[in-house]
């Protein structure tokens, strides 16, 4: 089982061990009043999860008692949503409408059994008898009818002899118990209403905490697992189950801390307000936190799993940060999504000693990404960059395009300004630029030092995109409702520029856009004719940035700010003290640490003391301990001091060493680095007991690579008559195999040679 062992899984696992029963069988029980959100998608996870992990079964049940909110568009929709996540239920889809017959045959039973009765107070008064937490409820004179005018009075509910509200049927347990649910609950109530699916069979409804027992027990249910709010019914279940003596096995009621993300709402009622009042376009709007609106935004079903792993199954309720969620899709796409080039704001660069036209070979992924794959890029003389790429006077800081700073083109040449054409009011339209012929990407000669790449398109061959730029719904970390919506919540780009791979390319649905984001064809509106994108998600965590510099209540964000690139340097961050510059200069100039991670340490005086102690151990590279400090260490240090680390500087220096020494690799250094965050190991120690050497044996790799092409016979095949894109496949594979601990690079290099 590769899930960790939560409290219900404990549960299950001791109640198989015991004996008490054969097969666990859960169930995912929505109510088909609208479309499923992430907190379903939890309780997808959780039932199905469960039933998968100890080879049991889960049932798909719409808990239809409700005959007037519900629908057959809702029940495909939580459908949909769970074979998305990749579950299949047992058998067919179930209905607690199934099952109206049988429950009313236990009603009967229990009139017989004089434990229910049918009450005629008004709604009112029956609210009124029911007493309150601190004072007993009153028993209705109704409670005392005799078996055989309840039988007859029930009989005639269920036949439309009376009006809603008139009667309701109730069970005799307790007016003065101190569960409020257990002073004499209803179990039936009058509603001339149309079902869905029973049609107008029916006058008479049955209430939740009468039908959820009896359908568990109906269908063998084990582990009836819901959210905490149900605590109190508990006892309730339990009655149902016990005063019908029914026979075991029975199922038992099992409680977990229902999901609460922060910016979003997650009720079905108040998703059904925005979508009712037209807040949102629909029910899948990208914005919303429905499964059907991940799905359309982008998000992957790994991603929304690997995220309910993540926060796990507790008794206590608590409010995720929604950077959880983007991190999870963050870092599936990272490992899936290539990486091609679009400007969102175009602005015209002619480059006026370029002649002729190429192509440019560009790889999709980074180097520390094992996938292979790369598009063909025009290149010619006049191309189109962002225009926040370039500033006439730049501010402090700023690492493009300038009058007198170069920057590289992106897998391509180096270019320098020469001149900027400006219309008559002022603005700039046109950059005549000069490029240097020795510079290109990978046969760099030139000498030439610039600061950063930007993304750029080939003007001739760039096709036009819509982009669909979304950000949080809500404005405020715990909203209320519609007022607290956020006003920015989508803004559209018409006229972005992308390069052609990102239309020709039919293999690959999402894409990273180059410093921009992760991006998808958006499912609905997206043709080759009209090319839209909506964005998944940012590079990286843009909000804590912007909330933390305190902006004033419903401050008007400029069109500026909620572009994604200004997640940089410039923007409205603070200018660096004196002290900070001092150490901004010193790390990049003197270390050599790039301009990134030089400006978060030089930033926080706490990373820079902890990275300075660090570099007192010898013999480690500065790169790789600024790497460990300002990932791995900034994560625990936002709510930490430095004393109360589980590990010193000098651990952290030890366990740049073994990557900077290849004796691991960077991913197996997030492993040793989780070690030490809980016992404070060094890393030597926990890497020997583990076993985490990288291996870079090419023997040891190649044998692994052997085993692979023998199970997978039919890839090889593929891939030798041409379908280069299963290399990744392999890669992946072997990696996998290995445990994480093959060196990329040799792994790289023998599968070429095994596969020829
Ligand atoms: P809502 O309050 O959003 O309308 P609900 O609880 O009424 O949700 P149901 O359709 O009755 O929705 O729920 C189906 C299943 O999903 C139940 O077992 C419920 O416990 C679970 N569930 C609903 N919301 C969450 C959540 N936020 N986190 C975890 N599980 C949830
Ligand atoms: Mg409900």
């Amino acid at each position: 089982m590769n899930k960790k062992r939560d409290f219900l899984r404990t549960i299950v696992a001791d109640d198989l061990a015991s004996g008490k029963y054969k097969e666990v069988v859960t169930r995912f029980p929505p109510e088909p009043n609208g479309f499923p959100h992430i907190g379903h998608a939890k309780s997808i996870a959780l039932n199905f999860g469960i039933a998968r992990d100890f080879g049991g079964r889960c049932h798909l049940r719409m808990d239809d008692t409700n005959p007037t909110t519900e629908d057959t568009k809702y029940a495909k929709a939580i459908e949909d949503a769970v074979h998305w996540l990749g579950f299949e239920w047992d058998g067919e889809v179930r209905h607690t409408s199934d099952y109206f017959h049988q429950l009313y045959e236990y009603a009967i039973k229990l009139i017989k059994m004089g434990k229910a009765y049918v009450d005629s107070l008004s709604e009112e008064e029956i609210r009124e008898y029911r007493g309150t937490v601190t004072e007993p409820g009153r028993r209705s004179k109704y409670a005392d009818r005799s078996v055989e005018e309840n039988l007859d009075l029930f009989k005639r509910m269920k036949e439309g002899e009376f009006a809603d509200g008139e009667h309701v049927l109730r069970a005799k347990i307790d007016m003065s118990a101190a569960n409020m649910k257990m002073r004499d609950p209803l179990l039936y109530r009058i509603r001339h209403a149309h079902h869905f699916r029973a049609g107008d069979e029916w006058s008479i409804y049955p209430m939740y905490d009468f039908a959820h027992p009896l359908s568990d027990y109906i269908e063998g249910v084990t582990h009836s697992i819901c959210t905490l709010e149900f605590e109190n019914n508990r006892e309730l279940y339990d009655w149902v189950i016990d005063a019908l003596e029914l026979k075991p096995p029975r199922p038992y009621q099992y409680e977990f801390a229902r999901l609460n993300i922060n910016y979003t709402v997650m009720s079905k009622r108040k998703l059904l307000e925005l979508v009712k009042g037209g807040y949102v376009n629909g029910w899948d709007d990208p914005r919303l936190p429905t499964i059907a609106g991940y799905r359309r935004r982008g998000y992957t079903p790994e991603s929304i799993l690997n995220f309910c792993e993540q926060i796990g199954v507790a008794k206590a309720n608590s409010v995720v940060d929604v950077a959880q969620l983007e991190f999870a899709i963050r870092d599936d796409l990272n490992k899936k999504a290539p990486r091609v080039m679009c400007v969102q704001d175009p602005l015209k660069v002619t480059i006026v000693n370029y002649k002729g036209e190429e192509e440019i070979e560009a790889a999709y992924y980074p180097a520390d990404v094992a996938k292979e794959g790369s598009r063909k890029m025009p290149f010619g003389k006049e191309i189109y960059i962002d225009r926040a790429d370039f500033a006439e006077t730049p501010p402090k800081g700023y690492y493009r395009l300038t009058p007198t700073q170069p920057v590289r083109l992106k897998h391509a040449y180096i270019i320098k300004y020469e001149d900027a054409i400006k219309d008559e009011n002022g603005n700039i339209i046109e950059i005549k630029a000069k490029y240097f012929p020795d510079s290109r990407s990978g046969s760099d000669t030139s000498g030439i030092k610039v600061k950063s790449a930007i993304q750029w398109v080939e003007a001739n061959h760039a096709k036009k995109a819509e982009l669909r730029l979304y950000d949080r719904l809500f404005r405020v970390e715990n909203p209320q409702g519609i007022e607290d919506l956020n006003p920015d919540s989508l803004q559209i780009i018409k006229d972005a520029l992308v390069e052609p791979a990102v239309i020709k390319e039919k293999a690959y649905e999402r894409f990273q856009f180059e410093r921009m984001g992760y991006f998808y064809k958006e499912p609905v509106d997206y043709s080759d004719e009209h090319p839209v994108f909506n964005k998944i998600v940012g590079l990286k965590d843009s909000w804590t940035k912007k909330s933390k510099q305190k902006q004033p209540e419903k401050k008007p964000r400029s069109k500026k700010a909620t572009q994604p690139r200004n997640e940089q340097k410039e923007g409205k961050v603070a200018p660096m003290s004196k002290e900070q510059q001092e150490l901004f200069k010193r790390y990049t100039k003197e270390q050599g640490l790039n301009s990134e991670v030089a400006n978060t340490l030089a930033r926080d005086a706490k990373l820079a003391a902890f990275y300075e102690e660090a570099l007192k151990e010898e013999g480690s590279a500065p790169m790789s301990i600024a790497n460990l400090v300002t990932n791995e260490v900034a994560r625990e240090l936002k709510n930490k001091e430095i004393i109360e680390l589980a590990y010193t500087p000098k651990q952290i220096a030890k366990l740049a060493k073994l990557i900077d020494n290849e004796i691991i690799s960077t991913k197996i250094a997030k492993d040793v680095f989780e070690q030490m965050s809980k016992s404070g190991e060094n890393p030597q120690e926990i890497v020997k007991s583990r076993g985490l050497e990288q291996i870079s044996d090419p023997n040891v790799i190649n044998s692994i690579i052997q085993d692979v092409i023998e199970k997978n016979p039919k890839n090889v095949q593929k891939y030798q008559e041409g379908n280069q894109k299963l290399f990744g496949f392999f890669v992946g594979q072997v990696l996998k195999a290995s445990g994480g601990k093959a060196n990329p690079k040799i792994v790289n290099e023998l599968i070429k040679e095994a596969l020829k």
